[in-house]
């Protein structure tokens, strides 16, 4: 008997399915939960989340947020998550180079412009890794989910 996984993000639902199992970035370390998990709630660190389900794998990025666990369902509520599979590399890099060229210039560093900016560095890149780890290679396949986009 499989579990249920949601992931929303910003009010948008990002992923809906059966799942063996859900790796996730928890702040006090990965977090495996299996059908019948205990429930719990934590809080996530940016990284990424593995669905796993009969021989398939869906990976997202996600950037913060919480995860609430019940026997029967993980809900994933995400500050950001993104489908490695839909992320758009170009707008990544452009948000990289953004970043890069703002902190490099030199702002205030407590600053709320250069907080904002550092934390958009880290989005893109924990993209960019995310794209050139597990794009390409062994390839997510479930049917429900699969974007042409590549
Ligand atoms: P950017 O600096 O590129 O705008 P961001 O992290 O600040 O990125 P937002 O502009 O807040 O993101 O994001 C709006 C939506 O777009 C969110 O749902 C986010 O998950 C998604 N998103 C952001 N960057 C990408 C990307 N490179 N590929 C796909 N989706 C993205």
């Amino acid at each position: 008997m499989p579990i249920r996984c949601e992931i929303v993000s910003q009010d948008r639902l990002i992923f809906e399915g059966d799942a063996d199992s859900v790796l996730l970035p928890g702040t006090e370390g990965e977090m495996g939960i299996l059908p019948h998990h205990a429930p719990l709630l934590s809080t996530l660190s940016f990284g990424v989340i593995k669905v796993r389900y009969k021989n398939t794998e869906e990976i997202f990025t996600v950037a913060g947020g919480f995860v609430e666990v019940q026997p029967d369902i993980v809900t994933v509520l995400a500050d950001r998550a993104e489908n490695v599979r839909k992320i758009d590399v170009a707008r990544a890099e452009a948000a990289r180079l953004r970043a890069e060229t703002y902190l490099t210039e030199g702002p205030p560093p407590d600053s709320d412009a250069y907080l904002r900016m550092e934390a958009a560095l880290r989005r893109s890149r924990l993209r960019l890794d995310a794209v050139s780890r597990y794009r390409g290679g062994r390839r997510a396949n479930m049917p429900s989910m699969v974007d042409d986009r590549d």
